[in-house]
């Protein structure tokens, strides 16, 4: 089976390195399905799962950054990216609660902006937890 070395890598350090034989993800202009052979690639992700698909199939939680596609190599550059195991799930619900309680509060847009972006990530990892 034609596979994909695929890098995920954080300012923490990088969370994972592997072959896959697909990577699906949500790029900010779309979802995207990268197969080995793709075209080069560079494009902004979204707040989103990351599923990659083969052997041992995983579902990684990432908080934006960017993915370098090429065409034996894909690297996932994100500010934050964490297994299923290695999410808190406690913490991304104390978290949700809290985006949405000052998501209700008035308050000027720039906060409003940092809410719905901390209860994006919030959601997307209760949901890889949830569908690990
Ligand atoms: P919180 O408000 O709980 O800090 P956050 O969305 O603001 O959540 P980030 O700024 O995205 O957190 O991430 C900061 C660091 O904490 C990153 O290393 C990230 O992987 C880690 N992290 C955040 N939330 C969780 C979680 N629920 N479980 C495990 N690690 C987490």
């Amino acid at each position: 089976m034609n596979t994909l070395t695929v890098s995920v890598v954080t300012p923490d350090g990088p969370v994972l390195e592997d072959s896959f034989e697909m990577v699906s993800c949500k790029a900010e202009s779309g979802e995207l399905g990268i197969l080995p052979g793709h075209i080069p690639l560079v494009a902004p992700l979204s707040i989103s799962a990351v599923r990659l698909k083969g052997e041992s199939p995983q579902r990684i939680a990432v908080s934006g950054g960017f993915l370098e596609v090429r065409p034996d190599k894909v690297t996932i550059l994100a500010q934050s990216a964490e297994r299923p195991d290695d999410i808190d799930i406690e913490r991304a619900r104390a978290a949700k609660e809290r985006a949405e309680r000052r998501l209700q509060a008035k308050q000027d847009e720039i906060d409003f902006r940092r809410a719905e972006l901390a209860l994006k990530r919030a959601l997307n990892r209760i949901d890889v937890v949830e569908n690990r």
